[in-house]
C-alpha cells in the first residue's frame, strides 16, 4: 500500500519516486512532512490530503530537491531549519537547467510544471527548537546535524512517531556528499534518544529501532572498509575509484527513469570522498 495510516494521527506515502511524505493530522489542522520529489505527484498528494483538514504548516526535513521541490505545488506554511532556507536561496541552490533536465528525465511529459518555477521557501525557521499545534495534536521539531548540516526531526510524541528525513533511511544509505560522518552517527544517537514506536525515515519503508540500528550498520560498514583501506596506506585515489555502497534512492524503478548513471556515480565519488576527509581528521570515527 502506497498510502497508510499509521497511526491515529498520520498517513505516509512512500511510494513516490523520491522521500517520503507525512500528513499529521489535528483537530485545527494538518501539517505535511516534505514534498514529493516529482512535480505531478506533489499535485496529486495535495489534492489527496485536504480530505484531512486545512493544510497549515508544510515541513522541508532538508533542502535537497528531493524534499523541496514539490514545495511549490502544495499548500502551507514552509517550516524548514534556517540553514536550508539559506541554502535554497544561495548558489547552492540546484539551478534552472539542472531541475528541468533532472525533471524531464522523471516526470515526462510535465515540463510545463516547471514553467516560471521558483522553490517556494520557508517563512517559520527551526534554529533549535520549535513547537507547532494543530488543536488536539502537537509536534516538536528539532535542528538537527546529520545528513545535512539542516535536518530538521519531527516527532509526534501521542503517537510515538518519529519523522527523520534522511537521517534514516530504510531503503539504503543516501548520499554523504553533505554530511559529516561525526554528525551522521551523533544524529542517530539523538534519533534514538527518542521515546518512539514507529520510524518514518526519509526514504523506503516505515520501521522501527531495529531499522535505525540496521541503517547505522550499513553506514559502518562503508566508513570502516574506508578506515581499512587508509590503515593499509591505500592512495585515496584508488579508495575513491573502488569503494561503493548500494543507491538504491536515485536509480530508477519500475515506473520513474531514475537519476541518470553519472550523476549517481558523482554522489558516490562524493560521498567516498567525504567519508575519507573525516576519518582522515577523526580516527575515532572507525569505533562507532
Ligand atoms: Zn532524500
Amino acid at each position: 500500500m502506497a498510502r497508510q495510516r499509521i497511526a491515529p494521527h498520520v498517513v505516509v506515502e512512500t511510494e513516490h519516486y523520491g522521500s517520503n511524505q507525512s500528513c499529521i493530522i489535528g483537530s485545527e489542522g494538518v501539517a505535511l512532512v516534505d514534498a514529493p520529489h516529482i512535480p505531478s505527484d506533489a499535485l496529486a498528494w495535495g489534492y489527496y490530503v485536504q480530505q484531512f483538514g486545512e493544510v497549515k504548516y508544510l515541513i522541508n526535513s532538508d533542502h535537497h530537491p528531493d524534499h523541496t521541490i514539490g514545495n511549490r505545488f502544495l499548500p502551507g506554511t514552509v517550516v524548514s531549519h534556517a540553514e536550508t532556507r539559506r541554502r535554497l536561496e544561495s548558489e547552492e541552490a540546484p539551478s534552472m537547467e539542472y531541475l528541468e533536465d533532472l525533471l524531464g528525465r522523471l516526470d515526462p511529459g510535465n515540463n510545463h510544471l516547471l514553467e516560471n518555477y521558483t522553490v517556494r521557501l520557508a517563512s517559520i525557521l527551526v534554529e533549535n527548537t520549535l513547537a507547532l499545534h494543530l488543536g488536539d495534536v502537537h509536534l516538536e521539531l528539532r535542528a538537527a546535524r546529520g545528513h545535512t548540516r539542516n535536518n530538521v526531526l519531527t516527532y509526534l510524541p501521542q503517537d510515538g512517531v518519529i519523522f527523520t528525513g534522511d537521517i534514516v533511511c530504510e531503503a539504503g544509505l543516501p548520499s554523504f556528499q553533505d554530511s559529516r560522518i561525526t554528525d551522521w552517527f551523533d544524529a542517530l544517537d539523538l534519533v534514538e534518544s527518542y521515546d518512539f514506536e514507529q520510524v518514518v525515515p526519509g526514504h523506503g519503508q516505515v520501521t522501527d529501532r531495529a531499522g535505525v540500528e540496521r541503517y547505522r550498520n550499513l553506514g559502518r560498514t562503508v566508513v570502516r572498509e574506508v578506515g581499512e583501506r587508509l590503515s593499509r596506506g591505500q592512495e585515496s585515489e584508488q579508495i575513491i575509484a573502488e569503494v561503493r555502497f548500494e543507491d538504491n534512492i536515485h536509480v530508477a524503478t519500475p515506473c520513474c527513469a531514475g537519476y541518470p548513471d553519472d550523476l549517481i556515480e558523482s554522489f558516490q565519488v562524493r560521498s567516498i570522498t567525504r567519508i575519507i576527509e573525516d576519518v582522515q581528521q577523526n580516527p575515532d570515527l572507525l569505533t562507532r
